[in-house]
């Protein structure tokens, strides 16, 4: 049973000084958790800081089922945590599949071609993402919305324990954006660990079990979305401007009220 145990992460840029400080959470398996902030808040710092990224600072502790994240080796860890970077690059002269299949190397031994097992989870990557149409389409050659899909159905054939994802959301139409979030439950219902950034606060409450807000490097919330968007004025407070999220009936889904809803 996968457990992610995140104890006063603290990250920067530099040695002195933090861009995201003392978060704690542990999230186990079967949950999706959402990291919603305004800009800069630090919710890609701190996905970055969980995977200790090279270049970042980072003190406190990640472990994965009570192993150290950042004692694993790289291969070891890529076969157990995947990653969505906000801005992937996107890598010229590759076919969205061949772009997917990048997302198996962790699970390849050296030099070997890809096999037949391979192609096909990472087809079948591309159709869960709504993307399996695009499979011999270059990658150079298509919209922001589908280099989304293709980088989503990569980091889903990496078969991870884990899944961090910054800001997945982004580009879609909302009919990808449905079949994405409910693909989220989908997973966590298969016991995997998903971690997800996002703008869209009622789906943080809609689609996500647990939320996380962060507001300048701090955590100032972490729960049930009713907890979390039920605590006064915080939400007001920490974007700057009214807002109110209420569910559109007593068991409905989460609806946002920019300026308040009365
Ligand atoms: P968010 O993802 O919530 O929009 P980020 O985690 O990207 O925010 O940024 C958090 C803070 O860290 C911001 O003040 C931002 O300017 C700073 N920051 C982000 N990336 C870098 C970087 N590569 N070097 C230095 N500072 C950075
Ligand atoms: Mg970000």
């Amino acid at each position: 049973m996968p457990e992610l145990t995140i104890k006063d992460l603290s990250v920067g840029y530099t040695a002195d000084s933090t861009a995201v400080s003392g978060v704690s959470m542990k999230i186990t398996e079967g949950s999706v958790t959402a990291v919603i902030g305004p800009n800069g808040s630090g919710k890609s710092t701190f996905l970055k800081g969980i995977l200790s990224f090279p270049g970042i600072h980072s003190s406190g502790l990640v472990n994965l089922d009570s192993v150290d994240v950042r004692s694993m080796k790289r291969t070891e860890r890529a076969r157990r945590i995947a990653y969505l970077p906000q801005s992937p690059l996107v890598p010229a002269g590759l076919t969205a599949i061949e772009t997917v299949l990048l997302g198996r190397f962790p699970h390849r031994s050296a030099w070997s071609n890809d096999s037949g097992k391979d192609v096909e989870i990472a087809q079948e990557a591309l159709e869960m993402v709504g993307a399996g149409h695009l499979s011999q389409k270059f990658t150079d050659e298509m919209s922001g919305g589908e280099n989304r899909l293709v980088n989503l159905a990569a980091v889903l054939s990496q078969k991870t324990d884990v899944i961090l994802l910054d800001e997945p959301g982004s580009s879609l139409d909302y009919g990808h954006a449905a079949q994405l979030w409910k693909l989220l439950s989908d997973l966590a219902a298969k016991g995997i660990i998903i971690l997800a950034t996002t703008h869209r606060i009622e789906m943080s409450g809609n689609a996500f079990d647990k939320v996380m807000l962060l507001s300048e490097g701090i955590s100032l919330a972490f729960g049930e979305p009713e907890g979390v968007f039920s605590s006064g004025d915080l939400l007001s407070t920490v974007y700057n401007t009214p807002i109110e999220v209420k569910r559109s009936s007593p068991h409905g889904g989460w609806i946002v009220f920019p300026g308040g809803s009365s």
